[in-house]
C-alpha cells in the first residue's frame, strides 16, 4: 500500500508543474489515467482470478487473499492527492473530449466516497463485517428449538396450521432484533462518512455516486406506485381468497405469516404449474449455447472457461465474472435440467455477453456496463425467456397444445410476480431513504406503515419489533435495492423497442426471440459495445429513443 501511495504522490507533484492551458490540462489528465490504469488493471485482474478460485474451490486462503487485494484496490481510491488532482481537473471544465470526460466522471465518483478518514472507513468495514457474521451464525427458534432458514421456508410454503406458521414467520425475523442496534450504529457511521464528503446523508451519496439522482428515482417510483396500485389490489384480493380458503379462515384474518415468504416478495405458488416437466429431459447448457449462437451472440468461448456443475465446497448460487475486460468472461452455475436453472444460465450469460462484447478499442475504464442495473436488465431480458411459451415451443419442440397450457398459467404467474416485486421494491426504496434521513425515528412503525401502504399486508397485533432488520441487504448492499427494479424496467423498455420498432410487429404474443440475428446486432451496437462510454440514461436514450420509464414494464405486465 505504502509503495503505491508514494509513487502516485510523486507522479501528481510532477504533473502539477506542467502548464495550465486546456491542452496542457488534457495532457496531464491523460497521463494520470495511464498511470492509474497501470496500477489498477493488473490488481483488478489478479483479484478477479483469486475470487474465481475462491468461489470454485471454497478455500479460506483464497477468500483471505481476495480481501487483501480488495483492500489494496480501495486504498488506491483513498489517496487525497489524487482526488485533489481529479477534482481540480473536473472543476476547471477544460476536459471537452467525450471519452476523457466520461473517464473523469467515473474516476471522480470512484474516489469521492473514499475520501474519508481511514479510521472511519475501518470502523464501518469492521461493524459491517461483525453484523454479517452475526447473521450467518444466528439461528431463529420455534418453541425453544433452533431452526434453519430452509426449515422456515418449508413451513411457510406448506404448513396449514396457522399457529405453526406464525411461529416460523417470527423465527425468520428474530435476527433483526439481534442486529438492529448495530445496524443503526452502522447507518449513523455511514452518514458521518457521507457528511465528510459534503452530502446530507449516505443514501444521497450512494445514489449520486452511482450517477443517479434522488429526484429522478422518486419520480420513477411514484409513477410505478400509481400505475400498479389498482392491478396489485385486484391480484392480491384474488390471492387472499385462495390463501384464506387453504387455511380455512376469513380473508380479514390473514396475517403476514400467511403469505409463503417472510417479506411477501415472491408469489405464493398457488397456481399449479410444473415447468420442470418440459426441461427434465433436456440439457440446459446446450439449449443456452444454441440459443445465444442463434441470435449472433455466441457464448461457446465463455462456456468453455466456465464452471457449470455442482461440486463440494463450491459457491452454491450463480454469477458472471469479467476477469480482464479483454474477453476472458466466465460464469459460475450449479446446473440441473430444471426451469430455474434454464433461467439462471440465460440470465448469467446475459451478463457475460454484455462484458464480452464491450468494444475493446474503448479505454479500460469504459469497458464496463453503463450501470450495474443496465447489465441486470440484459440478464433479465434473456432470463425471462425460460418461461416464455413461444420460446419454449421453439427451443423444446413443443406442440401447440403444450404451448397453450404453458401460456395460460405462465402469463398470470409472471404478471403477479412482477407487480408484487414492484410493490416490494417500493417498500425497500422508501424505507431506506427515510432510514438514512432520520435513523432516530420510530423505524419499526415506519416499516409497517410502508408495508400496509404498498403491500396491503396487515401488521401483526401488539407492538411491532425490528423484524425488518432481518433483511440482509440493509447491511451488505445498502441503498442498492432500487437497481433491481430499474433493471426490470429497462428489460421491458428494450423488449418494447425491439418488438414494436425494430421487428415492427403489432403484438409481442408470438415473439420468441429465437434465431433473431437482428436482436444480437441491435444489442451489440446500442448497449453492449459502448460499455460505459455514455452515462446510463444517455445510453438508454440512444438505444430506445427515450429515457428510462416505467411505462413499458406496466404495458408488459400490468395492463
Ligand atoms: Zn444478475
Amino acid at each position: 500500500m505504502e509503495r503505491i501511495t508514494a509513487s502516485l504522490t510523486v507522479f501528481v507533484a510532477v504533473v502539477f508543474l506542467t502548464g495550465c492551458g486546456p491542452a496542457a490540462k488534457q495532457g496531464q489528465f491523460e497521463r494520470f489515467i495511464e498511470a492509474h490504469v497501470e496500477k489498477v488493471e493488473p490488481l483488478t485482474k489478479e483479484a478477479n482470478l483469486v475470487y474465481w478460485d475462491a468461489a470454485t474451490t471454497g478455500k479460506t486462503e483464497d477468500y483471505k487473499r481476495f480481501s487483501e487485494l480488495q483492500l489494496e484496490i480501495s486504498r488506491l481510491y483513498n489517496n487525497p492527492q489524487d482526488f485533489a488532482f481529479i477534482k481540480g481537473i473536473k472543476e476547471s471544465g477544460r476536459i471537452k473530449n467525450v471519452r476523457l470526460a466520461r473517464q473523469l466522471d467515473k474516476l471522480y465518483y470512484a474516489y469521492l466516497p473514499n475520501q474519508v478518514p481511514p479510521e472511519l472507513l475501518e470502523e464501518i468495514v469492521g461493524l459491517d463485517g461483525s453484523i454479517q457474521e452475526k447473521y450467518s451464525s444466528f439461528r431463529g427458534s420455534i418453541d425453544g428449538k433452533k431452526v434453519t432458514m430452509s426449515d422456515i421456508y418449508n413451513i411457510l410454503t406448506t404448513e396449514k396450521d396457522c399457529r405453526k406458521r406464525e411461529l416460523a414467520w417470527k423465527a425468520s425475523k428474530q435476527v433483526g432484533n439481534v442486529v438492529v442496534d448495530d445496524l443503526i450504529k452502522l447507518v449513523k457511521l455511514r452518514n458521518e462518512a457521507a457528511r465528510k464528503v459534503g452530502f446530507e446523508n449516505y443514501h444521497t451519496l450512494t445514489i449520486v455516486a452511482g450517477r443517479q439522482n434522488v429526484k429522478d428515482l422518486d419520480r420513477i417510483f411514484d409513477e410505478l406506485c400509481e400505475l400498479t396500485t389498482e392491478p396489485f389490489t385486484r391480484m392480491k384480493n384474488e390471492l387472499d381468497i385462495i390463501l384464506a380458503d387453504s387455511y380455512g379462515i376469513a380473508t380479514g384474518d390473514l396475517m403476514p405469516w400467511h403469505y409463503h415468504d417472510p417479506f411477501f416478495q415472491r408469489t405464493p405458488l398457488v397456481y399449479d404449474q410444473d415447468l420442470d416437466l418440459y426441461y427434465k429431459d433436456k440439457d440446459v447448457r446446450e439449449l443456452a449455447e444454441k440459443y445465444y449462437a442463434g441470435v449472433g451472440l455466441p457464448v461457446n468461448d465463455i462456456l468453455a472457461k466456465s464452471d457449470l456443475y455442482d461440486r463440494e465446497g463450491k459457491y452454491p448460487h450463480a454469477f458472471s465474472h469479467d476477469i480482464d475486460r479483454q474477453g476472458d468472461v466466465r460464469i459460475l452455475c450449479n446446473l440441473q435440467n430444471t426451469e430455474r436453472w434454464m433461467e439462471t444460465i440465460l440470465h448469467e450469460l446475459g451478463h457475460a455477453i454484455y462484458s464480452k462484447y464491450h468494444d475493446r478499442n474503448e479505454p479500460w475504464l469504459l469497458r464496463e456496463p453503463a450501470h450495474s442495473f443496465t447489465t441486470e436488465a440484459i440478464a433479465m431480458f434473456f432470463g425471462r425467456l425460460s418461461r416464455n411459451a413461444a420460446w419454449m415451443q421453439e427451443m423444446l419442440d413443443l406442440s401447440d397444445e403444450e404451448r397453450m397450457e404453458i401460456e395460460e398459467v405462465s402469463r398470470k404467474y409472471l404478471r403477479f410476480q412482477q407487480v408484487l416485486f414492484a410493490r416490494w421494491a417500493l417498500v425497500m426504496y422508501n424505507f431506506e431513504k427515510q432510514l438514512y434521513a432520520d435513523p432516530d425515528q420510530d423505524l419499526n412503525n415506519l416499516w409497517w406503515q410502508l408495508v400496509e401502504k404498498y403491500q396491503l399486508i396487515k401488521r401483526p397485533p401488539g407492538p411491532v419489533d425490528a423484524g425488518w432488520a432481518s433483511k440482509l441487504h440493509f447491511t451488505s448492499a445498502p441503498c442498492y435495492y432500487h437497481n433491481y427494479m430499474m433493471g426490470e424496467l429497462l428489460a421491458s423498455q428494450l423488449h418494447h423497442r425491439i418488438v414494436y420498432k425494430i421487428f415492427q410487429l403489432k403484438s409481442d404474443r408470438d415473439v420468441s426471440y429465437v434465431g433473431d440475428k437482428i436482436l444480437g446486432d441491435y444489442l451489440r451496437e446500442k448497449v453492449l459495445g459502448p460499455g460505459a462510454l455514455y452515462r446510463w440514461n444517455d445510453m438508454i436514450k440512444r438505444a430506445t429513443g427515450e429515457p428510462l420509464t416505467p411505462k413499458y414494464f406496466v404495458e408488459q405486465f400490468v395492463k
